[in-house]
């Protein structure tokens, strides 16, 4: 099914944006202030045009109000990131999603009605922090502000070990909901069920308990 997306601002993160969405089959408007962007993404989304989001008159001009979830990812110009979704919120978009530059661009953001803040850098950042603690954390999913989903693969300390004789729930407070061995993934695993050396687990938890596990057990 094809739903129409509109991409403000071609840096490298609405850029790779528009080139997934595009990539989908998802109808695209790709638009940027700079010609040479926009010319860029003329092959690659379905329409890109030239404009200036800040002003109300062209985004009615180029039919905004026909998109049904626009992202907004102008970069360090964090006033005309604001000023582009405090219009877009007035046009009356169904769902709108903005990059944030920082703590306090979020915030704005949040009070004026965008639908989803995204912090890529930030959330990038933390991620690739975990994978680099231990070699078998693969990959930290933020939940909220204190918890998490991490991927982790088993090794030594947990292989032969069901989750019964683990105890990772007592013990540690994060619940296992699933375990991949191979390609299959299993995803709601009986607590009896044996953990092999490189199987990986998908763990819940509160950050605090997460990093608990992690130290004893990964
Ligand atoms: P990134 O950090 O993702 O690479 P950039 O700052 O390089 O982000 O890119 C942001 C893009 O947003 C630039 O291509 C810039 O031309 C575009 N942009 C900035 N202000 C506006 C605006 N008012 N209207 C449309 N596009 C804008």
């Amino acid at each position: 099914m094809k739903r129409e997306f509109a991409v403000i601002g071609l840096g490298r993160f609405g850029g790779s944006i528009c080139h997934e969405l595009s990539k989908e089959g998802m109808d695209v408007l790709a638009i940027d202030l700079d010609e040479d962007k926009v010319n860029e993404f003329k092959n690659i989304a379905s329409h890109a045009v030239i404009a200036d989001t800040t002003d109300e008159k062209v985004l009615k001009e180029i039919g905004i109000r026909n998109i049904d979830h626009v992202i907004v990812a102008i970069g360090d110009n964090i006033q005309a990131s604001i000023l582009t979704t405090l219009m877009l919120k007035e046009l009356g978009i169904k769902k709108i999603t903005v990059k944030a530059q920082n703590d306090y661009h979020e915030k704005v953001l949040r009070k004026i009605g965008a639908d989803q803040v995204v912090h890529p850098e930030r959330d990038m950042g933390k991620r690739i922090a975990h994978s680099i603690i231990s070699n078998n954390i693969l990959d930290h999913l933020e939940l909220s502000d204190d918890h998490s989903i991490v991927e982790v693969k088993a090794g030594k300390k947990m292989s032969g070990r069901s989750l019964i004789d683990l105890d990772i729930r007592a013990q540690y407070g994060c619940n296992v909901v699933a375990i991949k061995k191979d390609k299959e993934i299993n995803v709601s695993p009986m607590a009896t069920v044996v953990i092999e050396d490189g199987d990986v687990l998908i763990v819940i938890g509160s950050d605090i308990d997460i990093s608990r596990f992690e130290k004893n057990l990964v």
